[in-house]
């Protein structure tokens, strides 16, 4: 079932159920308005037969009583129309009768008389000839104390019943109606509330059929609960775009960069393949040689930012970090070829995480320091430990950043001076990986510089 269709249904339902409740109760209390209306015009002529018959005593025979009580006003058509008495004996023999009655006679039920002839007096709803309902109040008529007889008041409740049938057809009618027409007015409404949801699926089943992820929906009322399920859809598909886009640049850029590597390697080769003295020989397999390395460089590196983008859970362990700075600083004085390497400040600070890859940052940023620095810079480590934070600095009096090339130093295969990047075997993702690795960690890399100053580069990762 659609939910419009569900929607219609429990919209019509809701209303039909208050539709009857407020009919049922609408009918009875109608109708018993109406009754004691009757009931209490028959408790009125009862009180006027009471004191029509007050005055007389036992002398009185039954037959010149009946005519007192048919003599008394109530009896009149214009005081009380429709109103019948008829006078009954103590065996329930009819004595006398109101002149509206003409030939007919009240319905008598014999329990009722023997109620009366013991002093009770009694309403009842009886059923006349003619099927018509007739409200019969019973009551005994006394003189001193005595019961001679009974007095009957009766009216008829065929207007009454016309009134509650018709109210009831018109209650039936009306709520069907009524019904008949919330669920129509509800089917349309409905389809006019869920289309947006419609579109929202269509357009999610066309994106997904033509990969068109350029495509938005228009959001018409942005506040509402399916305008920010629009919303929410347009800003899922943007991000979609966005990454879809990055991945389009990351393959393009990195086939870009495999592929000069590639055509030295091929260029070389012919080469090789012409008669070459033995220095010329030796000197294209040395090219040969250096870009096969820094293809697969640029192929590792790829390797591990591709299982970071993946968020494969890596090794973690408790990392003593001053240790793996000493360690580095070791093995970096071997690559610094000349340059002043110094340990600065060491505060002792254990980190939870992966030993290799937290090496390998330390190491990227050492190495970076050593390629964008002269030989006569001065490099220096340190570690602090901040409030919760371990900070390694690593800073050179190197050729330093630029301030328009600083925002984007993090990107792939970004590099401010292509050449030297290349002469010196770069592949522009060294902090690509670094600032991966440090968000991996939940830290970050921050970068302060100076044209022709220096750098300094700065991880900041949790302390355990
Ligand atoms: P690369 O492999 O080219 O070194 P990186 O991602 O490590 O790539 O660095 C990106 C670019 O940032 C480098 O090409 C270089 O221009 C600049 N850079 C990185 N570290 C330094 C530094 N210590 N001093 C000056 N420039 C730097």
């Amino acid at each position: 079932m659609s939910l419009r269709l569900r929607l219609s249904l429990s919209y019509a339902g809701l209303l039909g159920i208050v539709l009857v409740v407020f009919s049922v109760v609408l009918y009875l209390t109608m109708a018993k308005i109406l009754l004691d209306e009757v009931d209490s015009r028959l408790r009125l002529a009862a009180s006027q037969v009471h004191m029509s018959v007050g005055a007389a005593d036992e002398r009185h025979d039954l037959r010149i009583l009946a005519d007192t009580v048919l003599g008394a006003p109530l009896t009149s058509e214009l005081a009380a129309p429709g109103l019948t008495v008829q006078v009954l004996d103590e065996r329930g023999r009819l004595v006398a009768s109101s002149p509206n009655l003409k030939n007919e006679q009240l319905p008598v039920d014999p329990a009722l008389v023997d109620g009366g002839l013991r002093g009770e007096q009694s309403v009842a709803t009886l059923a006349a000839l003619a099927k018509e309902r007739v409200r019969v109040l019973t009551m005994p008529l006394t003189v001193n104390a005595k019961v001679l007889g009974i007095v009957q008041v009766g009216q008829s409740l065929h207007d009454t019943d016309i009134a509650v049938a018709r109210l009831r057809l018109l209650l039936i009618a009306g709520s069907l109606a009524t019904i008949v027409a919330a669920g129509i007015v509800g089917w349309f409404l409905a389809r006019r509330g869920l289309k947006p949801i419609g579109d929202i699926a269509d357009a999610a089943r066309e994106i997904g059929e033509t990969a068109d992820f350029g495509r938005r929906i228009d959001v018409q009322l942005p506040g509402d609960e399916v305008g920010r399920l629009a919303t929410t859809f347009n800003d899922m598909i943007e991000r979609i775009e966005e990454s879809f886009e990055s991945q389009k640049r990351f393959v393009a850029d990195s086939s870009h960069e495999l592929r000069t590597p590639l055509t030295v390697i091929r260029g070389n080769v012919d080469l090789l393949k012409r008669p070459l003295g033995n220095e010329d020989r030796r000197e294209c397999l040395s090219a040969i040689e250096s870009e096969a390395e820094r293809m697969s460089n640029i192929v590792a590196e790829l390797l591990l930012l591709a299982r970071l983008d993946s968020a494969q859970e890596f090794d973690r362990q408790p990392v003593e970090l001053d240790t793996l700075l000493l360690e580095v600083y070791r093995q970096a004085k071997v690559m610094a070829q000349g340059r002043r390497l110094l340990l600065g400040h060491e505060d002792c600070a254990v980190v939870t995480g992966d030993p290799g890859r937290l090496r390998q940052v330390l190491y990227n940023l050492v190495d970076n320091a050593t390629k964008y620095s002269g030989e006569e810079a001065t490099i220096t480590l340190s570690l602090h430990r901040l409030d919760g934070w371990v900070r390694v600095d690593v800073a050179d009096t190197g050729v330093g950043i630029a301030a328009e090339d600083l925002p984007h130093i993090f990107d792939r295969f970004y590099r401010v001076d292509k050449a030297r990047s290349r002469a010196t075997g770069g592949t522009g993702l060294g902090l690509t990986v670094v600032k991966q690795i440090a968000e991996a960690h939940g830290g970050k890399v921050t970068v302060s510089s100076a044209l022709g100053k220096g750098s300094t580069f700065s991880v900041w990762l949790p302390l355990t």
